[in-house]
C-alpha cells in the first residue's frame, strides 16, 4: 500500500489507548528488519529518518527504501523526518515524498518555536503532510542537568496548550525528562506533566528517547496519553553488538551479507519486543 496516515494511526493509538513504534532507519537492514517484523506482528510502524541519517543514506535513497517498504506492506508504514530543523529541509522532505514530519524548533525560545511550527504546519497541511512539533527541551544522556536546569528543560502545560492551539500540530512531543542515547541512571519521568499536558491539549503525545525507559514506565506513559514512542538507540545497539560478535567468532569474515544479516534479524527481535511492549501488535 502507499504510505499509511500519520495522523490516522495515531488517532487509532489514542482511541484504543496503545502506541505506535517510531524506529528509525539508518540503512536498507534497518528498513527491511523493521517493516518485516510490523507485517509479521499486525503493527502499524513509523519509519523515522533524521537529518543525519537522511544525509548518510541521501534523501531520494531514503525516500525510494522507504517507499518500497510501504508498497510491498499489508500494515501502514509511514515515513517521518525525525527532529527536522528547519522549513528548508521540511520542504525538500515533503518535495522526495515524505508524508509526515516533525519540526523540531525546541532549541528557540517559545515565541519563536511557536512561529517556526505554525509556518511548516500552515505548508503542510495546505498539501496533507502531518506535522509533529516539540516542546520543552529532550535532552541528550550526556546533559548532566541540575536540578533548576531539568526543571526549566521540561514543558509547561500552559505553554502546550497555547503551542497546539496557534500551531495546529497534528501531535506534540511535550519534553517530560526523557533523552536520546543510553540512560546512564534510572529515567525520571514527569508523568504529572504528561498527564496536565494530555488534559490540556488533547492531541496525541510522543514519547522520545524511547531506549532504556523501564517497561512500566512505557505502560505508564501509554495510559497518560502517549500514543507514539521513539526507539533508534536501542536497534543500533543490538544491530552493533551482533556485527562485533560476528567478528569475534571469526576475524576472517568478509563477505557484507555474513555479518550484516545477522544483525538485522537483532533489530527484528528489538522491535519485536517493542511492538508488544507497545501494545501495537495485532492492529492491523
Ligand atoms: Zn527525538
Amino acid at each position: 500500500m502507499p504510505f499509511g496516515s500519520f495522523k490516522a494511526v495515531l488517532e487509532d493509538a489514542k482511541k484504543n489507548g496503545y502506541a505506535v513504534g517510531q524506529f528509525n532507519i539508518n540503512n536498507l537492514e534497518f528498513t527491511q528488519a523493521i517493516v518485516e517484523v510490523a507485517n509479521e506482528e499486525g503493527a502499524p510502524v513509523i519509519l523515522g529518518a533524521s537529518e543525519g541519517a537522511i544525509k548518510y543514506m541521501g534523501l531520494e535513497y531514503t525516500a525510494a527504501m522507504a517507499k518500497v517498504a510501504a508498497e510491498t506492506s499489508r500494515v501502514p508504514i509511514i515515513l517521518h523526518l525525525d527532529h527536522g530543523g528547519s522549513f528548508n529541509m521540511v520542504m525538500k522532505c515533503i518535495r522526495a515524498g515524505w508524508t509526515s514530519i516533525m519540526i523540531d524548533g525546541s532549541h528557540y525560545p517559545f515565541e519563536e518555536n511557536l512561529t517556526l511550527t505554525k509556518k511548516v504546519v500552515e505548508a503542510c497541511h495546505a498539501i496533507g503532510v502531518d506535522v509533529e512539533g516539540e516542546l520543552g527541551r529532550i535532552g541528550g544522556v550526556e546533559d548532566d542537568l541540575t536540578v533548576d536546569a531539568r526543571e526549566a528543560s521540561l514543558v509547561r502545560p500552559e505553554e502546550a496548550k497555547q503551542f497546539v492551539e496557534a500551531t495546529g500540530v497534528d501531535a506534540l512531543a511535550p519534553a517530560i525528562g526523557s533523552a536520546h542515547g543510553h540512560y546512564i541512571g534510572k529515567p525520571n519521568l514527569a508523568f504529572d506533566r504528561l498527564a496536565a499536558v494530555r488534559d490540556i491539549t488533547g492531541v496525541p503525545l510522543v514519547l522520545h528517547g524511547g531506549t532504556g525507559i523501564p517497561d512500566e514506565d512505557i505502560r505508564q506513559a501509554i495510559s497518560l496519553g502517549v500514543c507514539k514512542i521513539n526507539v533508534n538507540t536501542e536497534n543500533q545497539s543490538a544491530f552493533t553488538d551482533t556485527i562485533r560478535a560476528v567478528f569475534d567468532k571469526d576475524k576472517n569474515v568478509y563477505d557484507p551479507r555474513k555479518y550484516l544479516g545477522p544483525g538485522r534479524e537483532a533489530i527484528k527481535e528489538a522491535v519485536r519486543t517493542k511492538i508488544r511492549l507497545f501494545g501495537s501488535a495485532g492492529r492491523y
